[in-house]
């Protein structure tokens, strides 16, 4: 009787408590919603978030993700003497080298922009970039090339009206490059990392994971939402590093790129030597623009947009956002003008 007595209010405590325990963990569950990892690939920082995957599903696709942009470093990349690019680039003329298709498909992205822009965008411009110093990282102490070198490079180019490179079936089926020489060495700097952070994303979606932010450098890429709320990211100043001048709230696939003239640059002449060059005067860009943000639904386009336009300039540069379809883009000039289009989704800050 004595063991009735007791036990029988410890019952009602004991559902309440199951309750209590059930609520908790609905409330709260033990695995984090908001997982953030951050990596250095392709030259920059590479941070994926991640939204409502347990601690092993994140695990997961972010190790999938470094490992897809790995895979594109390998052959992307100029810097890395096993890498495709850097055979085609250091191979005699007229070389044939059969590639894969991925390097297929950038490039030939590449070359569309290439048409689209009038040639601002050029996949082409490898060894310009060197003779910049571009191509290895920031060139704080870099010294302005010679201008016979620069002349030298633009009579070569002025050559072949088409890109003086050539596309040959192997027997295969697959694709080999015929090699134009040193006028048209690759450089995939303003296009490859944006290739890069589509397959990552897709990554995260094939392991599911439907909700994330990838960002790498000025790239970024997003899917799905932060439980019903919009992933919320700043586009920094140009000329103030700690200072943020729009931001936007989005939810659902979109792939933003920022080109800039602020990130890799040395000063010489009193002037800005940066990394974005004019495939017309092979020295770095002076559209006046300093700031190119480009919304669309690929990142490998974004990524080549947003150097194009930058090229361009504003009037141009406006001209092109507007002909193509589901193109977004917000451009700031150095003498303080600013446009966006309508459908760019951001606002300015106030004071920015
Ligand atoms: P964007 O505006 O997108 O691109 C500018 C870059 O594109 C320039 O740096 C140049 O490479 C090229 N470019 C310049 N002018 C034009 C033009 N008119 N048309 C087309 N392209 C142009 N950096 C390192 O320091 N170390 C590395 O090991 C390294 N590895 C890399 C590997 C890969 C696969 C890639 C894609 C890049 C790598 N980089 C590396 C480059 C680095 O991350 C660059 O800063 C980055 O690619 C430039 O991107 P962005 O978004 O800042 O500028
Ligand atoms: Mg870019």
């Amino acid at each position: 009787m004595m063991r009735d007595l007791h036990f029988k209010p410890i019952v009602p405590l004991l559902l309440l408590l199951a309750f209590l325990g059930f609520w908790l963990l609905w409330k709260n569950p033990s695995h984090q919603e908001l997982h953030a990892t951050t990596r250095l690939a392709m030259g920059t920082l590479v941070s994926v978030s991640t939204w409502g995957a347990t601690e092993a599903e994140d695990e997961n696709g972010v190790n999938w993700v470094f490992s897809r942009i790995k895979e594109v470093e390998s052959w992307a990349s100029k810097q890395i003497p096993s890498s495709l690019v850097y055979k085609i680039n250091h191979s005699p003329k007229g070389t044939l080298l059969e590639v894969p298709e991925e390097l297929v498909t950038v490039v030939h992205t590449g070359l569309e922009i290439r048409n689209l822009s009038g040639g601002a965008f050029d996949p082409g411009l490898g060894y310009l970039v060197d003779l910049w110093g571009f191509g290895n990282g920031v060139a704080e102490e870099g010294k302005i090339p010679e201008t016979q070198k620069i002349a030298a490079w633009l009579e070569e180019r002025n050559k072949h009206h088409d890109f003086g490179i050539q596309w040959v079936k192997t027997a295969n089926g697959g694709m080999a490059i015929q090699w134009g020489g040193f006028a048209y060495e690759l450089d995939l700097g303003g296009i490859a990392k944006g290739y890069a952070m589509d397959l990552a994303m897709e990554s995260l979606k094939l392991s599911g994971i439907p909700n994330a932010l990838i960002v790498a450098g000025g790239d970024m890429i997003i899917a799905g939402s932060k439980g019903g709320k919009p992933w919320r990211i700043g586009i920094q100043h140009p000329r103030d590093h700690n200072k943020v001048m729009a931001f936007a709230e989005i939810t659902g696939d979109m792939a933003m790129s920022t080109s800039g003239d602020y990130e890799r640059f040395f000063m010489a002449n009193g002037e800005r030597q940066h990394h974005i060059l004019d495939p017309k005067t092979g020295k770095p860009s002076r559209s006046g623009l300093i700031s190119v943000s480009i919304q669309t639904s690929t990142s490998i386009k974004a990524d080549a947009l947003s150097t194009a336009v930058f090229v361009l300039g504003m009037k141009e540069g406006k001209a092109l956002i507007e002909k193509l379809d589901g193109v977004e883009g917000m451009l700031v000039h150095e003498n303080g003008e600013r446009w966006k289009s309508p459908g760019f989704k951001g606002q300015w800050l106030e004071g920015s």
